[in-house]
């Protein structure tokens, strides 16, 4: 599953080849997705200059002065700027055409969602949503008063979406490895000095994976267009039965609302 990085990097991707430019066409070869296309809605975009390519949470969204066309990319989608005449693949479910350029959007699993929303910009998807984590409004303050509230282990509640959006099973894993809080500890059981540090290292994990990310965005419409999961090196993250990288103690993993968590028993000790 695509996680905020691979989306902010298909953003600045996106960005590149489209911004600026009039949408010449809307095609929709499959009319539902998760949710049904408004193909009729999206209609009204033909003709209109992008004036930016936003994010918010895990949703691209293509603005227009009149409405934007709001993306998801759900369990296995993924985009490409390719050139018009460009033979269609299995899966190639919407493009928007600029010019002799399009973004398709394939997605063999249809989890993923292309929607509409007025020149407001709002729509029922955005109405739950917490805060940006790469923004000061998700603050140490904002997250210790959340935790101060929820009995459930840390790592549901900071991948729980009113909470703050964007942090998902990779990144959570990784950011309570890196400030020794064991996943199963109560919320408001976990210190003050270490919510402190588990805020600041949540923001540091998803700008490094940008970071790295965005290196690769020069071939952006070359590529296969998956976001797939940027090479680095994760500390715990799919490694189970291997060594801790700190302590070489061996890793272990607990099932935590349906997700795998990998620890370090010894490096996140459960503070109770
Ligand atoms: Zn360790």
């Amino acid at each position: 599953m695509p996680e905020l990085p691979e989306v902010e990097v298909s953003r600045l991707g996106v960005s590149q080849h489209l911004n600026g430019e009039v949408i010449t066409d809307i095609v929709i070869r499959t009319p539902k997705l998760r949710w049904d296309i408004p193909k009729a809605d999206l209609a009204k975009l033909v003709g209109q200059k992008i004036t930016a390519i936003s994010r918010r949470a895990k949703y691209l969204i293509i603005e227009t002065v009149i409405g934007h066309i709001i993306i998801h990319l759900g369990m296995s989608g993924s985009l490409r700027v390719i050139d018009s005449t460009t033979e269609l693949k299995k899966h190639d479910h919407v493009d928007v055409a600029v010019g002799n350029k399009v973004l398709r959007l394939n997605d063999p699993r249809r989890f993923g969602a292309v929607l509409y929303a007025n020149e407001s910009g709002e729509h029922k998807v955005f109405e739950k949503l917490g805060p940006e984590p790469l923004t000061d409004a998700f603050s140490a303050q904002h997250l210790i008063a959340k935790c101060s509230k929820r009995k459930a282990a840390i790592k549901l509640v900071i991948m729980d979406n009113p909470v703050v959006v964007g942090v998902g099973n990779i990144y959570a894993n990784e950011a309570l490895f890196l400030t020794g809080i064991h996943p199963l500890t109560p919320a408001n059981q976990v210190s003050t000095a270490k919510l402190i540090a588990l805020t600041q290292t949540i923001k540091d994990v998803l700008a490094a994976a940008i970071k790295q990310g965005g290196t690769t965005l020069k071939d952006f419409s070359q590529t296969d267009g998956k976001p797939g999961y940027f090479a680095q090196s994760l500390f715990v993250y799919g490694r189970e039965g291997e060594a801790c990288l700190r302590c070489k103690t061996i890793l272990k993993a607990v099932k935590i609302g349906q997700r795998a968590s990998t620890y370090c028993k010894k490096c996140q000790p459960i503070d109770m």
